[in-house]
C-alpha cells in the first residue's frame, strides 16, 4: 500500500489483507476469535498486540481491520475504528474522550440522535453543552471557553444543508485547545478534506453512501493513532459497539464504488437543483451547489464546488401539499436513509425530527412543506420528470 496513491487507487486497495489463498477479492473473516499456536502466544498478545494479531472480534477482526484501515487511507487519518453504527461512532467519539465538568460547543442544526447524544446523554454526566448557529464564527467564538474540551458539527447539516466552515471553526477550536470533531456524512468521504482542513476526528455513518446500496448499518471514527487506539479503542471494546465482520466486508466493497456513484448522484442532484430552483409550486430549492445558497463559495472552497446528493424542496401548501407529492411519485421511496442507489423521499417534520419541538423545527426551517430528497444512480431526466409532475400534483 501507497501513502502517494491518490483517493480512487486507495479506495480500491487500501488497507487489503490476504490469507493463505492469496484470493482477490477481500475475505470475510466471519469468527469472533482466533487460536493461539500456544499459551505463551495467548499470554503475549495479550500483553500486547500486533498490526496483524487479533483477539477477539469485538477488539478487531481482520476484514474490519481492512475497512478501518481502507477509510482511514482515503480520508487522510492516521488510524479508524468501526462501529456497529453511525451512532455508535458518534457517541464513540464524544463519550470516550470526555468527563463531567468539561464544556463541549456544538452546532445546533443537527441529525435528531446527534442532538439526543449532546443534549440528554453528555449533560447527564455532567458534561456542559452549548449549541451555537453553526455558520456563525462569532458564535462560535464567543461559546468557546478554556474548559472547552470538544466541538462538535455536522460539516452539512441535515436537512436544511447548511454548510460549517471547517478550517474556520477549527482555527477558532485550537486556540482554546479543543478537540474538533466533525459529522461528515453529507459531505461524503469522496468530496471532503475535513482531516486537511483542520479537523481532528471525523466520523461517518457508514450506512449512507459508504455502503450506498442500503443493505447495512456501520460506522467509523477516524483521527490520529493516539486518539483511536490511545481514547477511542479502549472505550469502544469494552463497551461493545463494534462493526460486524459482514457488515465490515460490504463497506469495503462499498468503498471500490463509492467515488463513482456519488459523483454520479451529486452531478444528478446538482442538475435536478438547478433545474427546480424557481419552481412556482417551491418556496425554497435548498442545495448547497447552487449559486444562490448562503455558503456557496465556501462549497467551492471545502467540497471542491460540490454541492453532495441530498436537496431540500420547500413545497407550497404546507404537510398536506408535501404529503400529496410523496405521495405521488413514482422513482423514489419514501424511507429515511440518504446516499442510496435508490432515490429516497423524507418528510423530516413528521419523521426524522418528528421528536423536536414545533419551535425547534421553526427555528432550524424545518418546515411542514420541506422533503428531503436523496438522489440515487437513477437516470436524471427520469428523475426531474417524475419530480416535477409530483409538485403539480401537490398544489392540487
Ligand atoms: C444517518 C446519520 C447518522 C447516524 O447513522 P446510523 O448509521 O443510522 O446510526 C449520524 N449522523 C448523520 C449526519 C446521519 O445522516
Amino acid at each position: 500500500m501507497s501513502e502517494s496513491w491518490n483517493k480512487r487507487t486507495q479506495a480500491v486497495h487500501g488497507g487489503i489483507r490476504r490469507s493463505q489463498y492469496n484470493e482477490v477479492s477481500e475475505a470475510i473473516f466471519l469468527t469472533q476469535g482466533f487460536v493461539y499456536e500456544n499459551a505463551e502466544q495467548a499470554e503475549a498478545r495479550f500483553i500486547e498486540s500486533g498490526p496483524d494479531e487479533f483477539i477477539y472480534a469485538r477488539y478487531g477482526n481482520p476484514t474490519v481491520s481492512m475497512f478501518e484501515q481502507r477509510i482511514a487511507a482515503l480520508e487522510g487519518g492516521e488510524d479508524a475504528f468501526a462501529t456497529a453504527s453511525g451512532m455508535a461512532a458518534v457517541n464513540g467519539a464524544l463519550t470516550s474522550m470526555l468527563k463531567a465538568g468539561d464544556h463541549v460547543v456544538s452546532a445546533k442544526a443537527l441529525f435528531g440522535s446527534c442532538l439526543y447524544i449532546l443534549e440528554n446523554i453528555l449533560t447527564r454526566f455532567g458534561v456542559e453543552v452549548t449549541f451555537v448557529d453553526g455558520t456563525d464564527l462569532a458564535a462560535w467564538e464567543a461559546a468557546l471557553r478554556p474548559d472547552t474540551k470538544a466541538v462538535f458539527f455536522e460539516s452539512m447539516s441535515n436537512p436544511t444543508l447548511e454548510v460549517i466552515d471547517i478550517a474556520a471553526v477549527s482555527k477558532l477550536a485550537h486556540a482554546v485547545g479543543a478537540v474538533v470533531i466533525v459529522d461528515n456524512v453529507f459531505s461524503t468521504p469522496v468530496f471532503s478534506r475535513a482531516i486537511e482542513q483542520g479537523a481532528n476526528v471525523v466520523v461517518y455513518s457508514a450506512t449512507k453512501h459508504i455502503d450506498g446500496q442500503g443493505r447495512a448499518l456501520g460506522g467509523v471514527i477516524i483521527g490520529t493513532k493516539d486518539f483511536i487506539r490511545g481514547t477511542v479503542e479502549p472505550y469502544m471494546k469494552h463497551t461493545g459497539g463494534a462493526l460486524s465482520p459482514f457488515n465490515a466486508w460490504i463497506m469495503v466493497k462499498g468503498l471500490e464504488t463509492m467515488a463513482l456513484r456519488v459523483n454520479a448522484q451529486a452531478d444528478s442532484a446538482q442538475k435536478i437543483a438547478e433545474e427546480l430552483e424557481g419552481h412556482p409550486a417551491l418556496e425554497r430549492t435548498l442545495f448547497p451547489g447552487l449559486k444562490t445558497h448562503p455558503q456557496n463559495a465556501l462549497v467551492q472552497d471545502q467540497l471542491g464546488g460540490k454541492g453532495g446528493t441530498v436537496l431540500s424542496l420547500d413545497i407550497k401548501g404546507g404537510k398536506a401539499a408535501a404529503f400529496a407529492f410523496l405521495n405521488a411519485l413514482t422513482i423514489p421511496v419514501i424511507s429515511n436513509n440518504l446516499g442510496d442507489a435508490k432515490s429516497i423521499a423524507t418528510h423530516p417534520a413528521t419523521t426524522t425530527h418528528q421528536r423536536l419541538s414545533e419551535e425547534q423545527r421553526d427555528e432550524l426551517g424545518i418546515t411542514p412543506g420541506l422533503i428531503r430528497l436523496s438522489v440515487g444512480l437513477e437516470d436524471a431526466g427520469d428523475l426531474l420528470t417524475d419530480i416535477q409532475r409530483a409538485l403539480e400534483v401537490s398544489q392540487g
